[in-house]
């Protein structure tokens, strides 16, 4: 039986250490691939076009909109950021897991498209813990680090459509937890229809 692969939808509020979960679970595990999104919005130091994002200007994304090359898009803090449809049917179709990163508009987008996709969110253990951690990384303005503070109580009102939420509390533990859940949902009954069928009939043919 060839494994087919999960979309996995990760997301969480700005802050919440998804970015370092999923890149520490990628160099994890085997078997993942991850999904480099395209944004209007500037690198951070330290962050390279091609590695964390695609940099594009206002109208570049625009036309990768006009193309139908993106699976979604969103407007998240006066800048877009969306989803290469490419890389993620490629990667699917060779029985890879597909990681995407996206906040919560995108979520839903994605999960209209892809029903079997698996949603994750990840969260602090509190707010002010979040705010710290926003705080700490130093590479925001305090006008950003309140408007994504505004944004994480709006995205919290859409938890509860997630799958699954993950509490990053430590690092480690959480890539774990995240690991174990995909490979759980590997084994859930409805992402294996056609093994099922097969055994079914399989047994037909035995009584
Ligand atoms: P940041 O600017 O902190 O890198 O990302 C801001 C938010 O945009 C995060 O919640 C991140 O998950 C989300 N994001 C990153 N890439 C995409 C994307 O391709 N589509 C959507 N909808 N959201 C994204």
């Amino acid at each position: 039986m060839k494994r087919k692969g999960i979309l996995i939808i990760i997301s969480g509020f700005s802050g919440a250490g998804k970015g370092t979960l999923v890149k520490k679970l990628v160099e994890k595990y085997d078997g993942y691939a991850l999904s480099i999104s395209a944004t209007t919005r500037e690198p951070r130091p330290g962050e390279e076009d091609g590695r964390e994002y695609f940099f594009l200007k206002k109208e570049e994304f625009e036309r990768k909109i006009a193309e139908n090359g993106l699976i979604e898009y969103a407007c998240y803090c006066d800048n877009y950021y969306g989803t290469p449809r490419a890389y993620v049917e490629e990667q699917l179709e060779d029985g890879r897991d597909v990681i995407l990163e996206i906040e919560i508009q995108g979520a839903h987008k994605v999960k209209q498209q892809y029903p079997d996709a698996l949603t994750l969110f990840v969260m602090t253990p509190d707010a002010e813990e979040l705010r710290y951690r926003l705080e700490s990384r130093g590479t925001e303005t305090a006008e950003v680090i309140e408007k994504r503070m505004q944004r994480a109580a709006k995205e919290a009102m859409g938890i509860e459509k997630y799958e699954y939420i993950v509490v990053n509390d430590n690092l480690e533990k959480c890539v774990d937890e995240v690991h174990r859940i995909i490979m759980a949902a590997h084994n859930a009954a409805h992402r294996n229809i056609e093994f099922i069928d097969n055994i079914r009939k399989e047994l037909e043919g035995e009584v």
